[in-house]
């Protein structure tokens, strides 16, 4: 048994947590604030009180209103120039997981210079390393969705390839998070359904990869049993603090694995989905790819997808193998029904089994690594088989 932990981000969480702005430690003194292009951060107030409660630490701040829910390298360029240009000294992201991506990838480019596809490692990216420290990220997410307040991860398209890719680096960690479910009462149902299978499988495939161990196994196991539990809840109730108390710890737990473990090929192919239809939300594209994906997988992952349907509650009995793996196909079909995403699909969001190459082609090239996380090493035509069951449902 070996593993080697770093996770240098200060977590702050729990309700009412926000107000602790007013006083915590931050590593600047002009901030710049990243929210996403919709109305909702002035609408709910979030963005008014952070400015006022850094106001009260005589901190300034300025604000980039711009991130699409899928984010954009433009965006990430147009952001660092204004950074630059208004001498802010460290980065707030304010919202989901598309904002303090953001964030942080205008923190590698404001201290690293150049095309942020320079420092990408796969796909068309030049795979430079990242010669000086990113500026500091302080995240406050309003989501529970994609763990990234407890990750080094950050997802960008580069909307001149159509490629999504994952990046991150020891630098890109968050220096603090805060993670307050009262700011997430007014995700609704759909979105909250679709973010909270975005951490689930984060945890699921975090255990079923090839680098999964004792530390990352803790946190993906607690995050799943707790998704299992509250997620239902918190749609059916959204204004059930308990409930997105409960999600909300899952995701960041599910933030942990990814920092500890990693994702796996699923989450390739679905970037090769939202590559090419931005308008289909990641959580989405999970949930249409994950019947066919974990039938596929089961008997591939050494018993551990049995593992995951007894921490969901289901009882695997004496099997054995594949069909103790396919238990979990059972409950997660069950759940999707009880979380009312069971009836998604794929040509809602413009998605086309003609495309099925083009797809299968740009997740094994723009995220190829995350090939490399499975159990079993699939071949293009595997890939293919997967990604068509999603026309399939
Ligand atoms: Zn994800």
């Amino acid at each position: 048994m070996s593993f080697d932990v770093h996770i240098p981000t200060r977590i702050v969480f729990g309700p009412g947590t926000l107000d602790e702005l007013a006083k915590l430690p931050l590593p600047g003194k002009k901030a710049m604030i990243v929210i996403s292009q919709g109305n909702s951060m002035r609408r709910l107030g979030f963005l008014d009180r952070v400015i006022s409660l850094l106001a009260q630490q005589n901190i300034s701040c300025e604000v980039y209103d711009k991130i699409q829910a899928n984010p954009i390298k433009r965006h990430v360029h147009e952001g660092t120039a204004l950074i630059k240009k208004l001498g802010c000294d460290f980065i707030i992201g304010l919202g989901g997981g598309s904002s303090i991506d953001s964030a942080k990838a205008m923190a590698v480019l404001v201290a690293n210079g150049g095309d942020y596809w320079d420092y990408i490692g796969t796909g068309t990216g030049k795979g430079k390393p990242l010669l000086h420290q990113p500026l500091p990220v302080v995240a406050i997410t309003t989501t529970a969705g994609t763990g990234t307040e407890a990750d080094p991860w950050t997802v960008i398209t580069n909307e001149e390839t159509n490629e999504k890719i994952g990046f991150g680096a020891k630098g890109t960690f968050p220096i603090l998070s805060i993670v307050d479910p009262e700011l997430m009462l007014s995700v609704p149902p759909t979105f909250t359904a679709y973010q909270g299978f975005d951490a689930f499988f984060h945890a699921t495939e975090g255990y079923i990869a090839n680098i999964a161990n004792e530390i990352s196994d803790l946190y993906a196991l607690k995050s799943i049993a707790l998704i299992a539990k509250w997620l239902p809840v918190a749609i059916a109730e959204p204004n059930n603090i308990e409930a997105r108390t409960h999600v909300a710890l899952a995701n960041t737990l599910s933030g942990l694995v990814e920092s500890t473990s990693s994702c796996t090929s699923s989450h390739s192919m679905e970037h090769a989905l939202s590559a090419f239809h931005p308008e289909m939300p990641h959580g989405v594209g999970l949930i249409l790819l994950s019947e066919g994906y974990y039938r596929f997988f089961a008997g591939k992952v050494d018993g551990r997808m049995g593992d995951i349907a007894e921490t969901m509650g289901w009882s695997v009995g004496e099997k054995r193998g594949r069909e103790r793996d396919l238990i979990f196909v059972d409950a997660l079909l069950d759940f999707q029904k009880k979380c009312h995403v069971d009836t998604l699909q794929a040509s809602d969001y413009g998605a086309s089994s003609t495309k099925l190459e083009n797809y299968a082609h740009n997740a094994r090239t723009a995220m190829s690594r995350l090939f490399t996380m499975d159990r079993y090493t699939l071949s293009f035509a595997e890939t293919k088989e997967i990604i068509n069951t999603i026309f399939e449902r």
